[in-house]
């Protein structure tokens, strides 16, 4: 991370349910290590390439690709079908074979066509979002992800475990949008914490926090929790019918 990321968030105090929502995450899940590589391109195909399936067979997509292709301008010049058949499976290969190709072509057509995009590090982090975003087929979630797990900058990515945890936390609001989230909740937490709760709510998301009946009676956020609170006084109130 950036030392001006931190020194200008530093000014501004977590709001206090961040603060214990972040405490008692990192009690139950720790602080994960945050170790980025600074490659914002490679980073930016594993992102593609890890939609709708797992981690384990993204990073064999990934890794078969590497090896076909060892050079990103002969993954831009190849059939689509020769992408597809060493990214199978990973899934939904045709769809992001296209993806990969049309991100490559296009950074292929900026300046001086170098296959590369390690200059956003050097960018303000909302000017290197938005030309994240400016890619083809390069949404919220994508950009978010390469910036913090590429290249260490504190965007906060919002999958649908991070949406769903934070909605029934109350930390944003119901009608809020998986894309809008993105910078509702960036804005509520400070840069250095980003990481941990990003990487803690996914755990809490897939471990207790599930999508249909959470496990909410051995949840350590349960005291502060909208969704719980809400399913207590309704069965309070049915109890009392
Ligand atoms: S109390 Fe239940 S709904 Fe709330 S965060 Fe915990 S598991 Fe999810």
């Amino acid at each position: 991370m950036r030392v001006d990321e931190v020194d200008r968030r530093d000014a501004r105090q977590p709001d206090e349910r961040i603060r214990w929502v972040y405490e008692r995450l990192v009690e139950q899940w720790g602080v994960p290590p945050w170790e980025p590589d600074g490659d914002a391109l490679g980073g930016l195909i594993a992102t593609i390439l890890s939609q709708h399936t797992s981690d384990l067979n993204s990073e064999r997509a990934y890794a078969r690709l590497r090896e076909a292709f060892p050079d990103w301008a002969d993954v831009r010049d190849a059939p689509v079908e020769a992408v597809a058949d060493e990214i199978r499976v990973g899934g939904l290969a045709r769809i992001k074979a296209e993806r990969i190709q049309r991100v490559l072509r296009a950074l292929g057509e900026r300046g001086d066509g170098t296959l590369d995009l390690s200059w956003l590090g050097d960018l303000p982090l909302d000017e290197a979002r938005a030309a994240l975003q400016a890619l083809p087929g390069v949404g919220p979630k994508t950009a978010a992800c390469v910036l913090l797990f590429s290249l260490g900058r504190p965007a906060f990515p919002v999958d649908t475990h991070v949406w769903r945890v934070t909605r029934r936390l109350g930390l944003i609001g119901p009608k809020v949008t998986a894309e809008a989230a993105h910078l509702e909740l960036e804005a509520q937490i400070p840069p250095e914490w980003r990481h941990t709760l990003h990487v803690d709510l996914i755990q809490h998301g897939r471990r207790i926090c599930h999508p249909q009946n959470p496990e909410c009676e051995r949840c350590l956020l349960r005291a502060r929790c909208v969704y719980y609170q809400n399913m207590r006084a309704q069965a309070d109130r049915q109890a009392g019918d």
